[in-house]
């Protein structure tokens, strides 16, 4: 079976050491040496100042909802995990579905002016598969209209804008360590805040708003990173510019394969350095992709429809939020990401790409 990704699993031993220093210091959660470690060094490899770690990416999400006080309107994408909107239905807000640009898969800024009514109160855009949002029209339309923005960017780890981290735009941007992103924690994730204050609330409201003995601040929650996470992120933090690189020729041996078939790609724009966090390709048709995937099933591969369904057509939602986006639903029912893992072998790829070609 070839899933659509692996988790990057370090070596035992590594993992043993940290334990050992775990053991030592008998100490297993409440922002221990090694989350205090790991702040310090994802920060220093990311080049970003106040971030918080915390235990998911939906909860870096919903902090990042309530340490910047959103309430109301929130115009967001279509086209992403269901975790984006679902943080902002949690937070007791509404999403208010903006299309999303043809080449790049985010929210598409011609289309945000007009859906900005007096209750809009932010704008939270996903930069698509690790593909950077166009985050200057974005923080211009915001700043007209005094909205805070926030990044879901699960997805961008690693990525650079004209030599810079793309988490340096927006109020908050908010990264997942789950296992199925390139770097992982197994479970974990960090909000990255604009503001020294933001971050400080953030990091009072992951553990309940309460410090020291028995002082009770703000509304807070439990959002706190174990050490046994911490401890996995230490072991795969100095990995993943090799991760990066083996997923790099990865890419590019798809790209060669591929180069000549009628699939569509996201375009890069200028300035971006990527992580190749994903291989998405868009067929021309639901049916095209359908035949693909069903080849792929019958050989063992596993793709994913990532992302279906387009989120304002969830089951779920009101019927007054389910506006509609015709470019998100019309890719969303096109698209699959092609397996991409560190040690996915070259004839693995090219198998899948003779059964893209031959479908
Ligand atoms: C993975 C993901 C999340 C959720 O992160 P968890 O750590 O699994 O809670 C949110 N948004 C996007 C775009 C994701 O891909």
């Amino acid at each position: 079976m070839i899933p659509v990704t692996k988790t990057f699993i370090p070596s035992l031993e590594n993992y043993t050491s940290y334990l050992e220093a775990i053991w030592q210091a008998g100490y297993l959660t409440n922002n221990g040496p090694l989350c205090r470690q790991l702040t310090v060094d994802i920060a220093g490899f990311l080049g970003i100042p106040n971030m918080e770690l915390v235990a998911n990416g939906t909860l870096a999400l919903q902090l990042a909802i309530k340490a910047l006080s959103l309430k109301d309107e929130i115009i967001t994408t279509p086209y992403s995990y269901v975790a984006t909107i679902n943080s902002i239905l949690w937070e007791g807000c509404e999403p208010v579905f903006v299309d999303i640009e043809p080449q790049t898969f985010c929210i598409n800024p011609d289309l945000i002016e007009v859906a900005i009514t007096e209750k809009t109160s932010a704008i939270l855009a996903t930069h698509v598969y690790g593909y950077p949002c166009d985050v200057a029209r974005i923080q211009k339309i915001a700043d007209k209209h005094k909205l805070k923005v926030i990044y879901d960017a699960a997805h961008a780890f690693g990525v650079k804008l004209f030599g810079e981290s793309i988490l340096l735009h927006g109020d908050c941007s908010t990264l997942s360590f789950h296992a199925t992103k390139l770097f992982h924690t197994a479970e974990g994730g960090a909000v990255v805040c604009k503001d020294i204050e933001v971050a400080k609330r953030v990091f009072l409201m992951k553990k309940f708003g309460h410090i020291g003995e028995d002082e009770y601040l703000d509304i807070g929650i439990n959002a706190k990173m174990s050490e046994l996470h911490a401890a996995m992120g230490l072991c795969v933090l100095p990995k993943v510019n090799d991760i990066i690189a083996s997923r790099k020729e990865r890419s590019d041996w798809y790209d060669e394969k591929l180069e000549s078939s009628l699939l569509q790609r996201p375009i890069s724009q200028v300035g971006l350095e990527y992580n190749y966090a994903y291989y998405p390709v868009i067929f021309p048709t639901h049916e095209a992709m359908m035949r693909v995937r069903q080849a792929l099933v019958d050989h063992h591969i596993g793709p994913r429809r990532y992302f279906y369904p387009s989120l304002n057509t969830l089951p779920f939602l009101r019927q007054e939020l389910k506006r509609s986006c015709p470019v998100s639903e019309s890719v969303a029912r096109r698209v699959l990401s092609l397996p991409l893992y560190v040690d996915l072998e070259k004839d693995a790829i090219h198998t899948i790409c003779g059964l893209i070609s031959a479908a």
